[in-house]
């Protein structure tokens, strides 16, 4: 294994430089740019902290992609990996074949999932999840002799993937105008985000009205027609935007009243983000359908998947062959290691820890430093989410005209302090680890701190720093 500390380059970094922009496209990125000057070498990892090509040590405040739950380097994971390659690296499932890493992984979610959630259905990340997910709810609509109920309903702002289902169910315009999406029978409506949107309403009201979005949704589509609706517990990729507390009963209440199927995409929010192991537990709400993904295995290996509540799997399990998956649905390598990051959230109680002690600790931490700064507002947090948004005038709730760039700048000034934050818009936001310890709190929010005054200073604010 690699120590900490180590810096392992066979190449020198300009060297890894040359050679990624000759042959390497990266996702979500302007190429060129990046090339200009040149993408940051990672080279390993050890629990909070990355380690580049340079001898930097860097706090990862976003677990990777809001993935590495359990943070870096357990070996656990890297034996279960090694171990199940050399047993079965690989077996499908198509052709009325099993293996014990797919049984064991299953019975395992069954146990940490939601009452009433039995079956999982396997993918290789949140985007095929959701793409599943698409095809499923048509397949038991059509299964139950309602074949035109197709279109589902989802947010502005919401994110669920980048296939070209993925992305037709997010509500990412720039992603839209990228390949003609979204395909038909997908419908958006308002995200609840009362701090953009909430005008004069306070949160609980905005949330009640950011609900009922979906209700005359509903019914300008024709109940007969709308299949789902689906949301991310708690929006991530959006700006970590934390709808108020009266939206999910709400949208729970909607969704039962006129019988369509609620989907939970928990890609982020599953395994303990918001401190509870699944956001739907954490809002209270009942849904049939859960994408899961990144803290299924802790990032670890790729594997995703689809967790059915049992009134749906009775009806598709029960409406013979479903033509769908993938070769590596079920993956033994990916289950192996899926189900052993699982049993070490379980035997460390690293989320239940994390809720009783470290987050609570974390959250004031994260007001203490941020409600009084003059330059962002919304501070705001929830298990182990952390944002903030920049803003010009507090009090009138005025945000900058290029808040987006501005977020991007102090991005760039959190990374040349070794801290990973991401810009979300005008929203910094940060999505740490599940086993931070409270002296890594304290570090985060003081680098934190640091970056937003620096940032302060550039724009000339010196009062209230
Ligand atoms: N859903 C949500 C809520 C996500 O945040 C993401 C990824 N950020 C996805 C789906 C897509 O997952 P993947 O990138 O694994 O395809």
């Amino acid at each position: 294994p690699i120590s900490p500390g180590h810096s392992s380059p066979g190449r020198s970094t300009a060297q890894y430089q040359a050679l990624d922009a000759a042959h390497h496209i990266h996702p979500f990125s302007d190429t060129a740019a990046l090339n200009a000057h040149g993408s940051r070498v990672i080279t390993h990892a050890d629990g909070i902290y990355l380690y580049d090509s340079e001898g930097h040590k860097i706090f990862d405040a976003m677990s990777g992609l809001w993935c590495v739950n359990i943070g870096y380097g357990r070996q656990e994971l890297a034996e279960a990996a090694y171990q199940q390659m050399l047993q079965l690296p690989f077996y499908n499932t198509f052709f009325k074949t099993t293996h014990p890493p797919v049984i064991e992984l299953s019975s395992l979610l069954a146990q940490v999932a939601p009452e009433g959630f039995n079956h999982v259905f396997y993918t290789n990340s949140g985007s095929e999840g959701n793409d599943t997910i698409i095809r499923m709810v048509r397949h038991y609509w059509a299964l139950l002799g309602q074949p035109q109920k197709k279109t589902i309903i989802a947010r502005e702002n919401g994110y669920h993937g980048s296939t070209i289902g993925g992305a037709s169910l997010g509500g990412m315009h720039y992603m839209h105008e990228q390949g003609d999406l979204p395909i038909p029978g997908i419908a958006h409506i308002e995200q609840p985000y009362w701090y953009a949107n909430g005008g004069e309403l306070s949160p609980g009201e905005y949330g009640l009205k950011a609900a009922r979005a979906l209700e005359q949704k509903i019914l300008e589509l024709g109940v007969e027609n709308v299949a789902a609706f689906i949301g991310e517990p708690v929006q991530g990729a959006g700006g970590i935007i934390i709808p108020p507390s009266t939206y999910w009963p709400e949208i729970q209440r909607i969704c039962d009243q006129y019988g369509i199927l609620l989907i939970a995409d928990e890609v982020i929010c599953g395994f303990g983000r918001t401190g509870s192991w699944f956001g739907s537990q954490h809002y209270g709400i009942r849904p049939h359908l859960m994408t899961i993904a990144k803290g299924l295995s802790s990032g670890y290996i790729p594997i995703g998947g689809v967790l059915v509540h049992d009134t749906v799997a009775k009806v598709l399990t029960e409406g013979g062959d479903f033509n769908h998956g993938f070769t590596y649905s079920g993956h033994p390598v990916a289950c192996a290691v899926a189900a052993t990051n699982i049993r070490i959230l379980q035997n460390e109680r690293i989320i239940e820890r994390m809720n009783e002690d470290v987050a609570p600790y974390a959250a004031r931490l994260w007001h203490d430093a941020f409600d009084d700064h003059p330059l962002v507002d919304d501070v705001r947090s929830l298990g182990f989410f952390f944002a903030l948004t920049l803003v010009e005038d507090k009090a009138s709730r005025k945000r900058f005209e290029h808040g987006s760039s501005m977020a991007l700048r102090c991005r760039d000034i959190c990374l040349k302090n070794q801290l990973v934050m991401r810009a979300t818009g005008d929203s910094m936001i940060a999505a740490p680890p599940l086993v931070m310890t409270r002296a890594q709190a304290e570090e985060f929010v003081r680098l934190a701190r640091q970056c937003i005054d620096e940032y302060a200073r550039e724009l000339g604010i010196t009062q209230g720093l």
